[in-house]
């Protein structure tokens, strides 16, 4: 018997709705309502409201103001052009709802694989979407609220030791949720790691699709007995070969949940093994890289999502930076979901130490963050002794540059990181602007 999920399901979840106001299951509740009919139909009343809210509350949207958005929304939205994180960036304020008090706020950066981090505000409402989608997505693989759940995550490298251990606390009470840090995985706790899962016995792994892959790596032997409902993989592109290790290592279904900080949670994988659109809560486009004109089903391109449940800071067709393309067929699952093909290009953001460790790459980016001048931000290791960090600052300022190279220096024991200024870093052939990269194989020692 797990006390701790009866707990989250019937006093944690309960009280929180009681007390603040928490609607996460019941948006949930909602959008397993209109998985298989009525999603389309939501989504364009939502697309309506949220273009209204723009034209009347968001300064950067007056022009929509001249548009019957009622009489065709879909039609209001392509008279706006895709809207790059650089536009956002020259005036933030210009796209700020003007009617939402600050206390109401939520900051947030977008971080992750695009390198180039974009302040933006987001409201409780929101993330309550956000979460429902993914809570959507889990269901369908038996997964509940309160299922124990081992995340391998970058622990907050902000806080200190005590905050630190109610934060893992919290996880394990609340969440009912252990944390793997993915800042240090390390080949000679091999079997603490096996330890820990035996004893644990996690419903499922959520995670990098590259933290999740190391811990793979480490373990000493492939885990059957676990009888995981699940491994969730998120925020990179799951490639393949990572895929065939997970299933191999843990016997059982390895999920892809397909989200971005700046935008939710944008697509999960059926049991039938397809990815289907959270259609409720955005409007995804697929767009010609270079002309933005949308392509046909089929066709990858760059991804533009309007999110219909951020009214703190409207972006409609806010491009990504993904490249992705729609799956033209119907799942034979029976959800009426339009379906993504799993998002291309891959990114080999795993950072290795001289003595084997493995350090997941988004530390950078995370770190970075904390930085006002840091405008962009790349680690190159090049082998496992040397790493370069690519820095590009909104002004100079060399004490924050060597402070975040000192902070980064401190987590890569035995790595010489050295520090270059530069005015501004090419993207990787597949687009991405990845924060971290290695540039040789993985080696065991
Ligand atoms: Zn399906």
């Amino acid at each position: 018997m797990d006390w701790i999920k009866l707990w989250v399901e019937h006093v944690v979840y309960p009280l929180m709705e009681r007390f603040t106001h928490n609607r996460v299951r019941a948006c949930t509740a909602a959008l397993l309502a209109t998985e298989r009919t009525g999603a389309a139909q939501v989504q364009l009343r939502r697309l309506a409201e949220h273009l209204n809210l723009c034209a009347r509350h968001v300064p950067a949207f007056r022009a929509l103001r001249d548009v019957p958005v009622d009489a065709d929304p879909f039609g209001a939205l392509q008279t706006l052009a895709p809207l790059a994180k650089a536009a956002i960036r020259r005036a933030p304020e210009q796209f700020r709802n003007e009617e939402i008090p600050a206390h109401a706020l939520i900051e947030n950066r977008s971080g992750g694989s695009t390198g180039e981090p974009l302040r933006f505000f987001m409201t409780r409402q929101n993330v309550e979407w956000y979460e429902a989608a993914r809570w959507r997505g889990l269901s369908w693989w038996n997964i509940t609220f309160g299922s124990r759940c081992l995340m391998v995550w970058g622990a907050p490298v902000e806080l200190g030791r005590m905050q630190l251990a109610r934060f893992r606390l919290r996880e394990r009470f609340l969440k009912n949720r252990v944390i793997l840090s993915a800042y240090g995985l390390d080949v000679r706790k091999a079997d603490a790691y096996a330890r820990l899962l035996r004893r644990f016995r996690p419903e499922y792994l959520y995670g990098y699709a590259s933290a999740l892959c190391a811990l793979a790596q480490i373990l000493p032997a492939p885990m059957p007995e676990l009888r995981l409902k699940a491994v969730v993989s998120t925020a990179e592109t799951l490639a393949p070969e990572q895929r065939a290790l997970l299933a191999r290592t843990f016997a059982c279904p390895v999920v892809n949940e397909y989200g971005a900080r700046d935008a939710g949670i944008l697509a999960f994988e059926c049991p039938c093994g397809r990815m289907h659109l959270t259609q409720e809560n955005a409007v995804l486009e697929i767009l010609d890289p270079v002309t933005h004109a949308p392509v046909p089903p089929g066709t990858a391109g760059t991804v533009a999502v309007t999110d219909l449940t951020n009214d703190a800071m409207p972006r409609p067709r806010y491009l990504l930076g993904d490249i992705a393309a729609l799956d033209p067929a119907p799942c034979p699952c029976g959800r009426r979901l339009p379906v993504l093909c799993p998002p291309e290009g891959r990114e080999d953001a795993l950072l290795q130490l001289p003595d084997g460790t493995l350090v997941h790459g988004s530390l950078v980016d995370k770190l970075s963050r904390r930085y006002g001048s840091v405008r962009q931000v790349r680690l190159e290791q090049n082998d496992p002794g040397h790493a370069e960090l690519l820095l590009v600052q909104t002004m100079r300022d060399a004490e924050q540059a060597q402070a975040l190279l000192r902070e980064i220096q401190a987590r890569l024991p035995g790595v010489q990181v050295t520090l270059r200024t530069v005015s501004s870093i090419a993207p990787e052939p597949s687009g991405k602007r990845l924060c971290a990269t290695r540039r040789f194989p993985l080696r065991r020692p």
